[in-house]
């Protein structure tokens, strides 16, 4: 009948593409984790910053001495 080669082929291929889709899952959160890193926007030209990069001086945001001064 083949049924039984069949079946196997299937379940070959469903196991290799959770393998595949969890070896996936693992490599994006690595990625995601070192970019979780809030990004705040200028308070004068709304240019988007890193807060570790920003200057935040009373709550508001800048993207450099330039905007701030
Ligand atoms: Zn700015």
């Amino acid at each position: 009948m083949g049924i039984v080669k069949l079946i196997i082929i299937v379940l070959i291929v469903w196991l290799g593409f959770s393998i595949w889709r969890k070896l996936r899952q693992v490599k994006n959160n690595d990625i995601a984790q070192p970019s979780t890193r809030k990004m705040l926007s200028c308070s004068v030209c709304k240019m988007h910053i890193p807060e570790s990069e920003a200057i935040i001086p009373n709550g508001k945001a800048f993207c450099s001495t330039k905007c701030l001064g």
